[in-house]
């Protein structure tokens, strides 16, 4: 058994038919856990979906009328890539209600994974590149709510930019709290790293720069990578982003967004890590936030390997070390 909980529904399925997006990726990750045992049942936790009330505390009213009415245009519709239906709508806030749980988990142990959500495209009036609800945005501003964090920091790993996350938190300042004193001074004089501020809401995302989107709004950190990077250059800038992040910003939450496409056999992506190299990745940042105890929740975004198996057992390698850094083996005698 695992000392912290897996968060997983069968409804995380996306009725989208036939797409790029392998929507039975969670039902496969699901079952490859358990049969290789790097996972139990009663590691499993059922999430409930988000209500409209948390739903809005992220989108416009407006947007979320259009998506319960099933109202959005034709361009809207193109824009999110997948085929609307009043399902879809259920699986979004499923997922959303996945990643709220996932933070209330990691708030108490430390670490919890969402087996779903990331969808880390979606705006707070748009939906778009397969993302209509912006899961780990509405989970974060869920917290806060409830007074669980103050501050927050997202880690976006997946090969193609937060732009959701960052215009989501850009420039948020809270109102009450002095900002962080130590700006991030000198990022900008390194050739990939762009830095703005952060208010409570720090956004770190490091992504392939010449991919979707065009458009890339500015996250607190970003790392704009170039075509083809491999393992140790990738785990290389991943460690200097992280520690540049929590040198001048003090989360209680990190939010790591696991995407399964920097792989170098990904249909969508062109960076060049390996199955072995995403796993370091993910012990890294794991290691990283248990160094700091800082409680991380995880939510897996893309993954669009040529083989399905493939981006499964890149997920499936994520709750393995997150199993080995938070409940290392003792060492033998
Ligand atoms: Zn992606």
């Amino acid at each position: 058994m695992l000392p912290f909980k897996l968060i997983y529904s069968d409804e995380y399925y996306l009725p989208i038919g036939q797409h790029v997006f392998p929507a039975e990726k969670y039902r496969r990750v699901h079952r490859q856990l358990i049969e290789s045992g790097i996972a139990d049942r009663s590691d499993f936790v059922t999430p409930q979906p988000a209500s409209d009330q948390d739903i809005l505390l992220v989108h416009t009213p407006h947007y979320v009328e259009k998506l319960k009415a099933g109202t959005l245009s034709a361009r809207e519709e193109m824009q999110l890539e997948i085929p609307y239906s009043p399902e879809l709508v259920h699986a979004f806030w499923l997922a959303a209600g996945g990643s709220i749980l996932a933070a209330q988990h990691a708030l108490k142990n430390g670490v919890a994974l969402n087996i779903g959500g990331g969808f880390h495209h979606a705006f707070p009036d748009h939906g778009e590149g397969f993302c209509m609800i912006n899961d780990v945005a509405v989970a974060i501003r869920r917290m806060q709510r409830d007074s669980k964090i103050r501050t927050a920091m997202t880690i976006d790993c997946d090969v193609h930019h937060g732009n959701g996350t960052a215009a989501i938190f850009a420039g948020t300042r809270t109102v009450s709290e002095p900002l962080p004193s130590s700006g991030p001074a000198g990022l900008g004089r390194k050739p990939l790293m762009r830095g703005t501020h952060a208010g409570d809401v720090f956004t770190i995302s490091l992504h392939q720069e010449n991919n979707y989107p065009a458009q890339k709004p500015p996250s607190s950190i970003d790392i704009d990578l170039p075509d083809g990077i491999t393992d140790d250059d990738y785990l290389a800038w991943l460690d200097n982003a992280l520690s540049s992040g929590l040198r001048q910003f003090t989360p209680d939450l990190l939010c790591y967004i696991a995407g399964a496409d920097p792989y170098r056999e990904d249909q969508l992506g062109g960076l060049a890590l390996t199955i072995e190299g995403l796993k370091r990745r993910d012990e890294l940042v794991f290691r990283v936030a248990k160094a700091q105890s800082v409680p991380v929740m995880v939510t897996y975004a893309g993954g669009y390997a040529r083989k399905v198996e493939d981006t499964v057992t890149i997920h499936c390698n994520t709750v393995e070390a997150a199993g080995e850094v938070f409940a290392p083996r003792p060492s033998l005698p």
